[in-house]
Order: structure tokens, then C-alpha cells, then sequence
């Protein structure tokens, strides 16, 4: 036996970055993605520091094209300042890495990047169907009836994943639907406000009745806006899309910029003037029982969101994606410092004793940040009085009890080194 082909289905966060630590460790990667360039390019997203230490290990830190918040501010949507702290160099000096943000689009192209420049092949057009578990290899078979066999598979493919749906069936399991959180969002980039280009920096949480907005620069010149609100009559039955159709995207915006009315005007400034408005409905599904995150046959595991889809309340999905990888490598042997075959260094049990020993170590850590993204997205969008009442208790205990911001920064930057 060779190196040892490792089948990375998906090339959205966690995809390449596995990719990238097993071409290190010795492995060979291929990277099958069903897309036609990488994943998802729409929006964008921020990065908290341990993602980021992640990424900064396989030196992909320095070039990322992304912005540093210096600030993040919570405020009602009539002005009321609610908290606020100063970020970036506060958490580089505690975690070593800041708190960035960047369009979509930007980090799959420097990813796509990083796995060309290794060397490591990508398979676009590439959508995984089916899957083959054997005693000696695993296959995958894409809808189009392309075949890759190799020694192990990672799903990488997201919510939707199709690995999943394979490893629940190889336990006898019938096949789960995704879970409708009740919340909806729509969100776009646009030009930066003309009065937020003196405060080009901040991360910007705005609370209204039973919604919020999340706002933030991605460039010195652009902004992305995402609104959070329980739909009104009828919205639940909107079609789960993120593209509407141009003249669907007009209706949306004139009801939003009438939800808004009594908003702050950048917010309602950048919903004017976004080229695009994408629409979701914010989805989860079941927390799955550690065993559950690998085949009965062992040759098959999960990372990312295939196995612990985060609502995004706690911006921690691709952090959380990204975490993954590096314990994955962690427990993967290194076969270049290895001597002996690989054969003999990643025998079938050797294999099922690395994934138990990755999932012993994740799950619980993700079920944690699995619950409280929902719990957060329940207190920031209420959905009663009593619900607002307890949103506003959430800030004045906030307010007045720093260590509790910090034990939970701690938590969620401290990992995973
Ligand atoms: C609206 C929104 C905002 C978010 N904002 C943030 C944020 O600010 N910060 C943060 O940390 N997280 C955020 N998240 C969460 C974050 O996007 C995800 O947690 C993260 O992308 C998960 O990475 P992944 O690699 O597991 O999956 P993905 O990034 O979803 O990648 C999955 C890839 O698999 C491919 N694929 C799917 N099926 C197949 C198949 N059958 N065959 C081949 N390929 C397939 C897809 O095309 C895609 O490229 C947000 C999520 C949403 C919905």
C-alpha cells in the first residue's frame, strides 16, 4: 500500500483545511466538491481566534484579506448603548489571534489557493451520492457515476450532508430532516453607510422587537448586514432559498425597509442599497450521538457542520469547523515521521480508535456550542413579552458582570491550543 488516499467530500471551511494537514501528516487528499468552483460564495463571515489559530498554523493567517474589529457594541435599535468592549487587541494579546471578518468568497478563493499551491487535487462538479464501505477501501460515487476509492472518507458537505445520511443508514437509521429554528434571515453586503466610514471597524449587534441585526465592515468600503426575526404569517412557508428572484428580492426589501422603519439609518441604509438580498430559513437538526459521527464500518466520519450544524447566533460554525480539523490531524498518525508501511500504521481498528478518540474529544464541546447558538438565537429574537423581558435581563446581567463575558470568551477562544 501506498500513501494512503484520503476522500475529503466537500471544499467549503473544514474540507481543505483537513486536506492541507493530512498532505503534512503524509496522507494524499482529494478534495470532491459538488459545485462548479468551491462551495457557498454568498455573503461573508467572521472569524473569532480559534478559528483563526487554526488557520495560522498552516500559515494561512498572512495573506487573508480580511478586517480586524477593534470594537463590538450591542444597541437597541433607538440608540441605547447596551455594551460594549474593545476586541481586537485585547484578544491578541490574550488568545494571539484577533477577531476577523471577510466576504465568503474571499476565504473559499484562499483556500482553493492553498490546496493548489500543495498540490492537492479538487474534484468540482463532483456530487457525492452514494457510498461503498468495504473491509480494504471506501468508494464514492458521484450522482454522474464517477468513482474515487481510497482508505477512509471525511464529510465535509455541510447541513445537508450526504455522509451523514450514509453513516445513519450504515447504523440502521432512517434518514433526518433539517429542523426549522423558527427564525428567519435576510442579509446582504452593500457600500459601507456613508455615516459608518468613520466606524469602519466595529461589530455591530442591534436589537428590536423580536429581531436583531448583525452589522460589520468586510472591506474599508463594504458592509454586511444580516437581519434575524420571526417570520410574520405565511413567511414560514416561504421556500427555503437563499436566491430570489430579482423582482421577489424588491418585494422583500420594500417589507424590510417597512420592518426597519424605526431603526437606526445605516441599518436601513445598507438594506437600500444591497445589489442583492439573500433570504434563509435558519435551519438545525438533531444533536447526533458521538458514535453516530462514524460509520458502523469505520471507514466513514464527519467534521463541520455535517456533524454539528450551528445556527449562526454564535458565529462559531466555521470556527467550530475548524476546530475539528486540527484534532482530527492531531489524532491521525504522522506517516512521514512514521517507518513502517502505512499499511501497518493505519490498520481498520487503528483507524476506528482515531475517530473515537476525535469524537470523545468534539462532541461534547460542540453539543455545548450546539445549544447555546440556538438558546442565543432564541433570547436575541423573542418571541413574547416575556421573552423581550428576558432579553433585556440577558444586558443588564452582562452589564454588570464582566467575568461572565470573559469565562465565556475564555470558552470559546481559549481552544483548541
Ligand atoms: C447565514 C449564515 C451565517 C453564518 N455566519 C458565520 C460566521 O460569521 N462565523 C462562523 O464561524 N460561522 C458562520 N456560519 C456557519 C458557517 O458558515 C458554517 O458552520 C461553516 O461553513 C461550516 O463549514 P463546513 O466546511 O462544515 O461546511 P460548508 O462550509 O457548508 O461546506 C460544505 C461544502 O460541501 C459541499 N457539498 C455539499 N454536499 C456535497 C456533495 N453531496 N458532494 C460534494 N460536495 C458537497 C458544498 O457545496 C460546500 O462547499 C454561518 C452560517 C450561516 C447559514
Amino acid at each position: 500500500m501506498g500513501t494512503p488516499k484520503v476522500l475529503i467530500v466537500g471544499c467549503g471551511v473544514a474540507g481543505p483545511v483537513i486536506a492541507l494537514f493530512l498532505k503534512r501528516k503524509g496522507y494524499s487528499p482529494i478534495v470532491l466538491e459538488r459545485s462548479k468552483s468551491t462551495g457557498y460564495e454568498g455573503s461573508a463571515l467572521s472569524l473569532a481566534p480559534n478559528g483563526m489559530k487554526v488557520l495560522s498554523t498552516l500559515g494561512l493567517t498572512t495573506s487573508l484579506d480580511a478586517v480586524q474589529y477593534e470594537t463590538t457594541q450591542d444597541i437597541t435599535c433607538d440608540g441605547t448603548l447596551l455594551s460594549e468592549g474593545k476586541v481586537s487587541s485585547a484578544l491578541i494579546e490574550k488568545y494571539g489571534q484577533p477577531m476577523v471578518a471577510l466576504p465568503r468568497s474571499s476565504l473559499n478563493r484562499h483556500l482553493k489557493n492553498a490546496l493548489l499551491a500543495a498540490e492537492i487535487p479538487l474534484k468540482s462538479e463532483f456530487k457525492v451520492s452514494e457510498i461503498i464501505e468495504d473491509e480494504d477501501q471506501v468508494t464514492v460515487v458521484a450522482e454522474d457515476g464517477r468513482k474515487e476509492s481510497g482508505s477512509f472518507v471525511i464529510g465535509c458537505d455541510g447541513i445537508n450532508s450526504v455522509v451523514r445520511a450514509w453513516i445513519l443508514n450504515s447504523h440502521g437509521l432512517p434518514p433526518e430532516s433539517v429542523n426549522f429554528t423558527g427564525i428567519v434571515q435576510h442579509r446582504g453586503l452593500a457600500p459601507t453607510p456613508r455615516s459608518m466610514l468613520k466606524n469602519a471597524t466595529g461589530l455591530k449587534f442591534i436589537y428590536g422587537p423580536s429581531a436583531y441585526v448583525t452589522y460589520y465592515p468586510i472591506s474599508s468600503m463594504s458592509c454586511l448586514w444580516a437581519l434575524y426575526q420571526r417570520p410574520k404569517s405565511g413567511a414560514a412557508s416561504w421556500p427555503d432559498t437563499r436566491f430570489l428572484t430579482p423582482e421577489v428580492q424588491e418585494e422583500r426589501r420594500k417589507e424590510l425597509m417597512e420592518d426597519l422603519k424605526d431603526w437606526p439609518e445605516f441599518v436601513k441604509d445598507a438594506v437600500s442599497t444591497s445589489e442583492e438580498i439573500i433570504y434563509l430559513r435558519l435551519c438545525d437538526r438533531p444533536i447526533l450521538p458521538p458514535e453516530q459521527w462514524v460509520s458502523v464500518k469505520g471507514r466513514c466520519v464527519l467534521l463541520g457542520d455535517a456533524a454539528h450544524p450551528l445556527t449562526p447566533h454564535s458565529g462559531q460554525g466555521a470556527n467550530q469547523a475548524l476546530e475539528d480539523t486540527w484534532h482530527l490531524a492531531q489524532f491521525l498518525p504522522d506517516l512521514k515521521s512514521n517507518t513502517s508501511e502505512p499499511a501497518d500504521v493505519l490498520t481498520l481498528s487503528k483507524l476506528k480508535a482515531v475517530f473515537d478518540a476525535f469524537v470523545q474529544k468534539r462532541e461534547p464541546r460542540t453539543t455545548t456550542i450546539m445549544n447555546r447558538s440556538k438558546n442565543l438565537g432564541n433570547l436575541k429574537c423573542p418571541d413574547s413579552p416575556k421573552g423581550e423581558r428576558r432579553r433585556a435581563g440577558y444586558f443588564e446581567t452582562i452589564k454588570f458582570n464582566g467575568a461572565m463575558g470573559q469565562k465565556m470568551q475564555d470558552f470559546m477562544f481559549g481552544e483548541p491550543f
